[in-house]
């Protein structure tokens, strides 16, 4: 899989790639990650990729011209199956929209700043918006870190043990059973005995039964 990231601030997305799953996936080479600096496809002196807002306001927004000079030599390389921006007005991430991008060859993100994008890069460069949340953070690179963590644990290859992303929460709606490790009494707080029986079987109906107790208690609406 092919992910081009788009940034103003690439540094504040090297550490996300540099540690544990994400690392392997790269290192792998199961993902071929590229950031780019927007400020590389600015035609001024200034490298300046923002400006004022037109009829006024607080706050700058990311031009259109690097924006595009960057996704247009990116597509003469590669047809993108999704041109994303990070987005606090998007379609909220869940479970299944990253199920689906996990199966995508190529996606580009867009990381805004500031008080966003011109809006004509939305209308016509973007073919998907993706959220994390109701709420408003600086800039479209921790969104982004996210949306790839989430996508790139999925894909065959990434987790030593594949089905380990299958039993996790949100998959079939359900959220995962409690988990535990050694010592099996820590403080005279024991670990159910049924998970140190050795019954494979009498384990998965716990586990399972466990997942949907946990949902209705915790996550009623994931039931609906
Ligand atoms: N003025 C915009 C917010 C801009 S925040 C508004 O009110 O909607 C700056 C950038 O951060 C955005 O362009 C976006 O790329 C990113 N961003 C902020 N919050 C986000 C969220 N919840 N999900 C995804 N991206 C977000």
């Amino acid at each position: 899989m092919n992910i081009d990231i788009i940034t103003a601030l690439p540094s504040l997305l090297e550490s996300p790639f540099n540690d544990s799953i994400l690392k392997r996936a790269l290192e792998r080479k199961i993902v071929n990650l590229k950031i780019h600096n927007l400020r590389d496809y600015s035609l001024n002196k200034q490298k300046s990729i923002d400006d004022y807002a037109f009829g006024g306001g607080a706050g700058m927004v990311l031009s259109i011209e690097p924006i595009f000079r960057c996704i247009e030599s990116l597509k003469k390389k590669i047809n993108y199956d999704e041109v994303i921006y990070m987005s606090p007005d998007g379609e909220l991430l869940n479970q299944s929209i990253s199920n689906q991008l996990s199966l995508k060859k190529n996606i580009i993100i867009l990381c805004g700043h500031y008080k966003g994008v011109d809006e004509r890069v939305r209308e016509n460069l973007i073919t998907k918006e993706i959220s994390i949340g109701n709420y408003v953070l600086s800039g479209g690179e921790l969104p982004a870190a996210i949306l790839c963590d989430s996508i790139i644990r999925l894909i065959p290859g990434v987790l030593n043990d594949e089905s380990s992303a299958l039993s996790d929460s949100f998959q079939d709606n359900l959220i995962a059973p409690p988990v535990y490790t050694r010592p099996a009494n820590f403080n005279n707080w024991l670990v159910p005995k049924i998970l140190r029986s050795g019954d494979s079987k009498a384990i998965d109906e716990w586990r399972h039964e466990k997942s949907i107790e946990r949902t209705k208690q915790k996550r009623p609406d994931l039931l609906k």
